[in-house]
């Protein structure tokens, strides 16, 4: 499956402030929110639609609605900020949480809690802001797919070629809509440059 790179000046002035160390976590969330915005619009490219007769002011019309209900799977923490717009764009989302926590020395992730919708039918978002080592998104779409989804997409704002490298083998056929492809890991296997730990920036911790 093809990685989807958002390509977009809005993206890229929003991933530079979101970079930059001096953003405090009340701009820090408010650009979270305007890339993931992005990044849900690109990520519903494909969505089914059907034919709806309706009427305008002042004639008939036939228009298109959506079709295909939607499922978003944040990964706690982090991933709760990429939630409201999608909440905004699709009032009739389903929302599943999945807790994945990073052992900070072993930088492998453990999970502590797991709460789904029913996922069969639906296009299934997993959402998570940083795909550092691929270990918790792998985890989590092996959580989801076990739960029934079928049609699934990861959404990630930045990444790096060894996380997406791991998701790609465990899960070849789910796409990934990401913000920009980083450089590397560094030994605590975060992402170079990055953005630093995107859960403390969110929330100020
Ligand atoms: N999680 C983060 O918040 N930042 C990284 O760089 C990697 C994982």
């Amino acid at each position: 499956m093809p990685l989807h790179v958002l390509h977009h000046p809005l993206a890229e002035h929003v991933l530079t402030h979101l970079r930059d160390q001096t953003t405090k976590p009340a701009l820090f969330r408010t650009l979270s929110y305007q890339i993931s915005l992005l990044l849900a619009l690109e990520a519903t490219r494909d969505l089914a639609t059907v034919e709806k007769r309706i009427d305008t002011p002042l004639a008939p019309c036939t228009g298109r609605v959506l079709a295909q209900p939607i499922a978003i799977v944040p990964i706690l923490r982090a991933g709760l900020g990429m939630v409201q717009p999608f909440l905004d764009l699709f009032p009739d989302v389903s929302v599943g949480y999945v807790g994945l926590e990073r052992d900070h020395t072993t930088a492998i992730a453990r999970s502590y809690y797991c709460k789904l919708p029913p996922l069969d039918g639906k296009r299934v978002l997993v959402i998570d802001p940083m795909l550092a080592t691929g270990g918790s998104a792998a985890q989590a779409l092996d959580v989801v797919k076990s739960a029934g989804a079928k049609e699934v997409a990861y959404v990630c704002i930045v990444g790096a070629p060894e996380g997406i490298a791991v998701v790609e083998k465990a899960h070849p056929e789910v796409p990934i809509f990401i913000g920009a492809v980083d450089r590397t890991l560094n030994a605590k296997k975060y992402i170079l440059p990055g953005l630093g730990d995107f859960g403390d920036r969110l929330y100020g911790t």
